[in-house]
């Protein structure tokens, strides 16, 4: 698997995203139903302040065969309408040729590419050779698998076709162990992907997260707190009848609130005072990181010579005791000092787990060198 820096040409001077101001809005229903929902959806969202895409799902990708899986070409007409009559623009999902082509017939201004067909490489590299030569913005939903690679190499297919208005949807990801989300958020995913590629927008779904409607506001704060570019909302002008997702789907009214209770934080400072503070508790933060790496060396150093000694008493690597004592006792520190147990768990097992390649690594050096010698 390549992991070299993504390169991507990504067009940000347009005025495609909002920059530095408030996010981008996406919303509308799950499923495109009926013209009359489609129309009666949209005419409510053109009056919520900040609302700019109207979202539909044309083809739905389901789970299991004979649930709804969509209007198909027909709900296309209707998002014209949409767009003459709210001047809203429009976007649906395409996962195959056929629906790159028959969305942009009908004028669709933005596509988007579900999870499922991100999951898969022949699917994207479809879509993506259907979009040659098209100027039109593309969202990626992240992969239903927690795959930071498979979702750039997605961006990458899209962008080497010449897709510049190009962005990324966090919409959480698929676990097999239930949490109390549809979609696990995993934030330090989308995080990285901000990181690798600073240039591309990226917005979050929080509906697809929550699974249920009442979860979706703090999931949007959370959102742009992470200095993430807009919000993509399922919203439904009768979301308990909707044929798809009913559970977690807002209607207009709830849209419209929630947008209202949303606190939009600047991606820096007010003026010179807050900026200097904020750099002397950075630079604290660099003088903290510091001392972190010389203790992670000074560690280095100590379970070097552990290694040797289980070595030279012919000892197993993983003492597991030592190791269960180890952890109880980081973890009471932690509880005692009222920091998050989980997070310190997270660092304590990588830190063994660093602890026990290092000694393997030792203890292979050793083997060979005595081979060598025989
Ligand atoms: C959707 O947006 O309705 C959808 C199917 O989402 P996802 O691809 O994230 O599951
Ligand atoms: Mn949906």
């Amino acid at each position: 698997m390549s992991k070299k820096q993504p390169q991507l040409q990504i067009d940000s001077h347009s005025q495609w995203v909002p920059q530095n101001g408030r996010p981008l809005i996406i919303a509308g229903p799950c499923s495109a139903e009926s013209e009359e929902q489609v129309l009666n959806t949209a005419r409510k969202l053109k009056d919520i302040h900040g609302v700019t895409v109207f979202r539909a799902g044309v083809w739905k990708p389901r789970t299991r065969p004979n649930a709804f899986e969509g209007m198909g070409v027909p709900a296309l007409q209707w998002l014209k309408t949409v767009k003459q009559e709210t001047g809203l623009l429009t976007a649906v999902e395409v996962a195959n040729t056929n629906h790159v082509y028959e969305a942009l017939k009908f004028g669709i201004d933005v596509l988007w590419i579900g999870a499922r067909t991100t999951a898969n490489p022949f699917s994207v590299q479809d879509v993506a050779d259907a979009l040659k030569g098209v100027d039109v913005p593309v969202w990626v939903k992240n992969p239903v698998n927690p795959d930071l690679q498979l979702w750039i190499g997605a961006l990458e297919r899209l962008n080497n076709a010449g897709i510049k208005r190009l962005g990324a949807i966090h919409r959480g990801f698929s676990t097999y162990d239930k949490t109390h989300y549809r979609n696990a958020p995993k934030w330090d995913i989308p995080i990285e992907l901000k990181r690798l590629i600073p240039d591309m927008p990226v917005i979050c779904d929080p509906s697809h997260i929550a699974g249920t409607r009442d979860l979706i506001s703090d999931l949007s704060q959370k959102a742009l707190d992470l200095a993430m570019n807009g919000l993509m909302i399922e919203t439904h002008i009768d979301p308990a009848n909707a044929l798809s997702d009913a559970a977690q789907q807002l209607d207009p009214a709830g849209l419209d609130s929630l947008l209202n209770e949303l606190t939009f934080r600047k991606t820096s400072g007010d003026g010179q005072d807050a900026e200097n503070l904020l750099n002397a508790y950075r630079n604290e933060i660099d003088v903290t990181d510091h001392q972190i790496m010389e203790m992670i060396f000074r560690r280095h150093d100590i379970v070097s010579k552990i290694a040797q000694y289980k070595i030279d008493h012919n000892m197993t690597i993983l003492q597991v005791n030592r190791w269960k004592e180890l952890l109880e006792d980081r973890l009471e520190q932690a509880r005692q000092a009222g920091v998050d147990e989980d997070v310190v768990k997270d660092i304590f097992q990588i830190i063994h787990n660093g602890s026990i390649r290092l000694q393997s690594r030792l203890m292979n050096q050793e083997v060979a060198a005595v081979d060598e010698s025989h």
